[in-house]
C-alpha cells in the first residue's frame, strides 16, 4: 500500500538507515559512506515533502517528464532537493534530464554520452556526474552495457574502450557505475551481481586511472543490505520507504 503519511515515512526511514548502517558495520565500512536514495516514481509531491523531513534530499525518478512535472510542484525545495535519473533515458529527452539532474544513473551508451555530453556543455557550469549503468547479470531484459559476468566476460577490453571514449567528452563526468540485480528469492542470490560490478569498477579504476570511479549504485527495497555488503555507495529504495506502488 502506498504511504504518504510523513510519521509513516519517517518511521521506514529510519527503519532502513538502521539495518544500512548494520549492513556496513558487518564489513568495516562507514555507514556515511553510503546515500539513500528516495525512489519516488509514482509517488506524489507529498511523499517527497515527507522524505524531506527526515532529513532524505537524494530523490530518484525513472521516468524524466514525471520528475520535471514533480520539481516543478516542488519549485520551493529546489535548492535542497538533488533528483536523481535511475531510469533509461531516451536520447530526445537528454536536454531535459542535464537540466534537471543532479545525477544520470543510467547511462548506457556512447550515443546517450555524446548528446548529454552536448546539452550539459550549454546548460550547466558544473560537469553532470553520469554513472555507467551495466547488465552484469545477463538477463535480456535489462538495459545497460552488456557485460554479464562482469571483469570475466570477453567483451571487457571493448568497454574499457567504451569508457575512456566517454570519459574524453565534456560536459559530463564519469562517477561509477549503476546495475540492477535479477529478482531473486533470496537477497544473498543478488550478491554476486553485486559482487561483479565492483569488481568491473575496481578493473575501470586501475586500467583508466585518470578515472575517480568512486560511486556504486546498486542495492533496491529487497536487496540493499547485501549491495551495501559489497560496497554499495548509493542504494535506491522505493517500496521499503513509502509502500508498493499503485
Ligand atoms: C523502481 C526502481 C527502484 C526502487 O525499487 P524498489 O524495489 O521499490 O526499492 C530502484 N532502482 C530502479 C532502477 C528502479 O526503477
Amino acid at each position: 500500500m502506498t504511504m504518504t503519511n510523513p510519521q509513516q515515512i519517517a518511521a521506514q526511514i529510519a527503519t532502513m538507515r538502521e539495518r544500512l548502517a548494520s549492513a556496513a558495520q558487518r564489513v568495516g565500512r562507514d555507514p556515511a559512506a553510503v546515500t539513500l536514495i528516495a525512489v519516488t516514481k509514482t509517488h506524489p509531491p507529498a511523499a517527497v515533502l515527507a522524505a524531506l523531513a527526515a532529513n532524505i534530499t537524494d530523490m530518484g525518478e525513472n521516468r524524466v517528464q514525471e520528475a520535471v512535472e514533480k520539481a516543478a510542484q516542488l519549485e520551493a525545495e529546489q535548492a535542497t532537493l538533488r533528483w536523481h535519473l535511475i531510469g533509461h533515458l531516451q536520447r530526445n529527452k537528454a536536454k531535459q534530464a542535464a537540466a534537471l539532474f543532479a545525477m544520470i544513473h543510467s547511462l548506457d551508451s556512447l550515443r546517450l554520452a555524446e548528446t548529454l555530453s552536448h546539452h550539459a556543455q550549454e546548460l550547466r557550469s558544473t560537469p553532470l556526474p553520469v554513472l555507467l549503468q551495466v547488465n552484469v547479470s545477463g538477463e535480456a531484459s535489462k538495459e545497460g552495457f552488456d557485460l554479464p559476468g562482469g571483469v570475466e566476460h570477453e567483451a571487457l577490453p571493448q568497454f574499457r574502450e567504451q569508457v575512456a571514449q566517454i570519459a574524453t567528452l565534456p560536459g559530463i563526468r564519469i562517477e561509477g557505475l549503476m546495475t540492477i540485480a535479477p529478482i531473486v528469492a533470496v537477497p544473498e542470490q543478488a550478491r554476486p551481481v553485486f559482487r561483479a560490478l565492483r569488481l568491473l569498477r575496481d578493473d575501470l579504476a586501475a586500467t583508466l586511472p585518470g578515472l575517480a570511479l568512486h560511486q556504486l549504485s546498486m542495492g533496491m527495497s529487497d536487496d540493499a543490505e547485501v549491495a551495501v555488503e559489497e560496497g554499495a555507495t548509493m542504494v535506491r529504495l522505493g517500496r521499503a520507504v513509502f509502500g508498493t506502488r499503485g
